[in-house]
């Protein structure tokens, strides 16, 4: 059987290759920077754990590949302006933007958008690093060095953020798991709650804005689309061409995970709707040591990285599944003993919110 390999070796694609192994279908993740040669058959195909990457031998050997599936996606996905652009094409909500150019000043954003716009640097931010807050009131000015490589963003006081991960297959079926609630503190995703009963008014909108994406690029395989809640409606934040942090849970809390659903997709397997099993959160591990303390919590299931830790970092991820709130209830309180800040606030947000 073909290969599948991926590029990027990140736990995006470790946690590919893990969910693909009960299939027997082999994946191969490539570091950018390998030395050795990579030998793909024709058969094989090529996905990614990422939408950018330098270019290196490695990476123009896979990204070059006739299999190499949704190639015109990333680049256009990658850049937060052709990625706004293409969601105004399709009318889908987002929040008003316009392009930082390369004489762009800080009154006429004022004036277009609002007393506070955030600028995103068009490429290369995650965790919420790549942007900045400009304040009319502080007088803030667009730094050196963001003309030409940002967009401007209406500032939008959303009620919550939710999340969706949706899949199409070659054929052109669409699949979609149930929202996500997420808490991002300072940027950084901390924890994610799916299905929840509240969001269900709102699936059916997210559902139609994905799958307009999925159809209008031909996509295959996995994507996620990060939304802001504003009352009974969505507006898109940003979409990412990949499985996706806030679907992590899928991997306790359905019988189908995101990861072997995005495999499925690529390899060009049978795809199904998924069944989801109760209910689950996700507390992402960010900046803290491993405690081992962990895997004595009932329901709990642990995947550590094993990369170093650094403030800041994604280290791993604990899924708890349940279709007894009680039990998720107790195992969270017993998790959250062995937590350091700020987690304390991320164990009171589930809490609050689950159910
Ligand atoms: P990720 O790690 O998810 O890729 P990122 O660095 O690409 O993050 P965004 O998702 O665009 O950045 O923004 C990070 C967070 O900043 C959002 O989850 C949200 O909390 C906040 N944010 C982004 N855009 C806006 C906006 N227009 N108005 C208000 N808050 C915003
Ligand atoms: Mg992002
Ligand atoms: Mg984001």
């Amino acid at each position: 059987m073909s290969k599948v390999w991926v590029l990027g070796a990140g736990q995006l694609g470790a946690m590919m290759r893990h969910a693909a192994m009960p299939l027997n279908v082999e994946v191969v993740p490539v570091d950018f920077n390998q030395s050795q040669s990579v030998e793909l058959a024709e058969d094989d195909v090529v996905t990614a754990e990422i939408e950018l990457w330098p270019e290196t031998k490695a990476t123009t050997v896979l990204s070059s590949h006739p299999h190499f599936i949704n190639r015109e996606v990333f680049p256009r996905l990658a850049d937060r302006f052709t990625q706004k652009q293409l969601l105004d094409e399709l009318a889908i909500a987002t929040a008003p933007w316009q392009l930082v150019d390369a004489t762009t000043q800080a009154p006429e954003l004022y004036q277009s958008l609002g007393d506070t716009v955030l600028l995103k640097r068009r490429t290369g931010g995650y965790d919420g690093r790549g942007q900045y807050w400009l304040k009319q009131s502080e007088g803030t000015a667009v730094p050196e060095g963001w003309h030409q490589e940002a967009i401007a963003e209406q500032k939008i006081p959303f009620d919550e953020e939710v999340s969706l991960v949706g899949a199409r297959d070659k054929a052109g079926n669409l699949y979609f798991y149930p929202l996500a609630l997420n808490l991002h503190v300072n940027g950084i995703l901390m924890a994610s709650i799916a299905p929840l009963q509240r969001l269900a008014g709102v699936q059916s909108e997210a559902e139609e804005m994905l799958g307009k994406l999925l159809t209008s690029l031909e996509y295959v395989g996995v994507m996620a689309m990060e939304c802001f809640r504003v009352g009974d409606h969505l507006m898109v934040n940003e979409l990412a061409p990949r499985v996706h942090n806030s679907g992590h849970w899928t991997q306790s809390g359905s019988s189908i995970s995101q990861f072997e659903s995005h495999i499925r997709a690529v390899a060009g397997l049978p795809m199904s709707k998924a069944v989801i099993k109760g209910q689950s959160v996700m507390i992402n591990l960010i900046g803290v040591e491993r405690n081992n303390n962990w895997l004595a919590v009932d329901g709990a299931e642990l995947y550590w990285y094993g990369k170093e830790v650094r403030v800041g970092r994604k280290v791993g991820h604990i899924n708890l599944t349940s279709t007894e709130p009680t039990q998720l209830n107790s195992s969270l309180t017993k998790l959250a003993t062995d937590f350091p800040e700020p987690y304390p606030q991320v164990f009171d947000w589930v809490a609050e919110n689950l159910r």
